[in-house]
């Protein structure tokens, strides 16, 4: 008998009512495959956290957190709550103290899902974004000065050290060697940037002798958004900074049909630590409570961290469960055009687990 302990932190706005959500489907499950537990253990930080206490989350919060197998969590943000607060006060602070240095986001157009490119079939879309998640540009180093005078000045200082380098591009070179391709796009923009940038791609020539059976090729940012759009087959892993990433990566979710659909997992490769995995879409206050959220996305990534924990057929059960009901338009949320209520998914996916 496995028993895995989850954190599960649903966060604000939509999280509240996609994680309860993905914890029945997990729990079901786990009655199919009676040797798997799931322990889940709730915590209530956020938005309200931080108007009762000051705080998103406690001072010794990564204490709780420590000895569980994996964290699942919802969303952070807050209308009222300036949006760095939010970020800093409680993901981030997650992702740098387990130094989750890589943040991995798989898409596919999943079958039923119409995609915004016109001409483009789902097997010609199969991409996985790994994101360099613990410097570059959203390293935290900065500030600001003079605040209130004309002469106010500020700075985010974007920085890349050869170890984190290093770590996120043999990670993504492992990763893409692993799928049917072999196949890397490594995402620069060292024709502007040019120390950092240009570590970054000597690093990527570097890493890739280690890897003889895996063919790479680089592509400055801006020309991505372009070949993500007019030529997406030519693409499968892609590997890229902080900021970079996010951008692609949003690009890439509105590509495959809709942000309510994507899945993300902040991955500590070595496990030193508890990896955390969650949609990629934000709190969305304005469906929020009505039960329209789309839960899709958090179930995917519950299949992403049932494959890390090791649980392989139950996540690839679970995704099975997934493809077959966005198949289906009647159960379709309305983000991807349905009337569908978030309900209407989670029983339909669980049912077709429990089948
Ligand atoms: P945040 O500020 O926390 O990033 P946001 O509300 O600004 O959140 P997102 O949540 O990322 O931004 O999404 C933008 C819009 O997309 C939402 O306002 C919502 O209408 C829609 N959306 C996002 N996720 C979902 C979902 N899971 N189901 C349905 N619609 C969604």
């Amino acid at each position: 008998m496995k028993r895995y302990k989850i954190a599960s932190i649903p966060g604000d706005g939509i999280g509240k009512e996609v994680i309860p959500e993905c914890e029945k489907v997990l729990k079901a499950l786990s009655k199919k495959y009676s040797e798997v537990t799931f322990e889940f253990e709730r915590f209530d930080w956020g938005g309200d956290y931080y108007r009762k206490h000051g705080v998103m989350m406690p001072e010794d919060g990564l204490d709780s957190l420590r000895s569980k197998d994996a964290i699942l969590f919802g969303s952070a943000g807050d209308p009222k709550i300036p949006d760095h607060i939010t970020l800093w006060g409680l993901r981030l602070k997650i992702c740098q103290g387990f130094d989750q240095y890589a943040n991995v986001r798989p898409t596919r157009i999943l079958p039923g899902i119409e995609s915004p490119l016109r001409n483009c079939k789902s097997n010609q879309l199969d991409w996985v974004i790994v994101r360099e998640n613990s410097e570059g540009e959203y390293s935290g180093l900065g500030g600001r000065a003079h605040q209130g005078h004309p002469i106010e000045v500020a700075s985010d200082m974007s920085i890349l050290t050869r170890v984190g380098v290093e770590r996120i591009q043999r990670y993504a070179f492992k990763l893409a060697q692993a799928r049917p391709r072999k196949h890397i796009t490594v995402i620069t923009k060292s024709n502007a940037q040019r120390h950092a940038m240009v570590m970054w791609d000597e690093i990527a020539a570097q890493i890739a002798t280690e890897f003889p059976d895996v063919t790479w090729d680089k592509e400055l940012v801006d020309a991505a958004t372009a070949r993500m759009v007019n030529h997406p087959q030519s693409l499968d892993t892609i590997v890229a900074t902080n900021l970079h990433a996010d951008v692609l990566s949003d690009l890439a979710a509105a590509l495959a049909g809709s942000l309510g659909i994507a899945p993300t997992g902040n991955i500590d490769p070595e496990c030193r630590y508890p990896s955390m995995f969650e949609p990629i879409h934000g709190s969305a206050f304005d469906i929020m409570g009505k039960g329209l959220a789309n839960p899709i996305g958090t179930f995917w990534s519950a299949v992403m961290m049932l494959d890390f924990l090791g649980e392989k057929s139950m996540g690839a059960q679970l995704m099975q469960a997934i493809e077959k009901v966005t198949a289906d338009p009647r159960l379709h949320t309305r983000d991807l055009g349905g009337a569908a209520m978030m309900s209407d998914v989670t029983n339909a996916v669980i049912k077709e687990i429990l089948q």
